[in-house]
């Protein structure tokens, strides 16, 4: 996988406004906020897009899931956020290193646009 911005926040190459790290993942404030709240988190393992998860990320994936909530926890929004994943160009995605964004502090409409 080709290294993106992201690599280089994992790296501590370039400054992020870390909200939780662990082994596994990181998560950070977005830099072009579109909510009160929103943090992406990100594998610390390189994969560009959810597509490419194999079997054998299964626990990575769970892992992030739970850090999510704790993340949500912190920020105080556990109640109400939604996470939204591109995956793909066509779906929005702009780096190609697997990120889930968290959004909460507006309300959302639904269907997505
Ligand atoms: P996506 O379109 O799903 O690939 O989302 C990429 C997100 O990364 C966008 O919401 C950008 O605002 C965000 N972003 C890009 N560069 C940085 C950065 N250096 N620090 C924090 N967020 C960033």
């Amino acid at each position: 996988m080709a290294e993106t911005i992201f690599t280089k926040i994992i790296n501590k190459e370039i400054p992020a406004d870390i909200v939780y790290e662990d082994d596994w993942c990181l998560a950070f404030r977005d830099i072009n906020p579109r909510a009160p709240v929103h943090i992406l988190i990100i594998p610390k393992k390189a994969m560009a897009q959810l597509n490419d998860a194999e079997s054998g990320d299964r626990e990575l994936l769970g892992h992030i899931m739970l850090a999510v909530n704790r993340v949500a926890e912190k920020e105080g929004v556990a109640d109400a956020y939604r996470l939204v994943l591109n995956n793909g160009a066509g779906a929005g995605q702009e780096i190609f290193h697997m990120h889930f964004h968290l959004l909460a502090g507006r309300p959302f409409s639904w269907p997505p646009g």
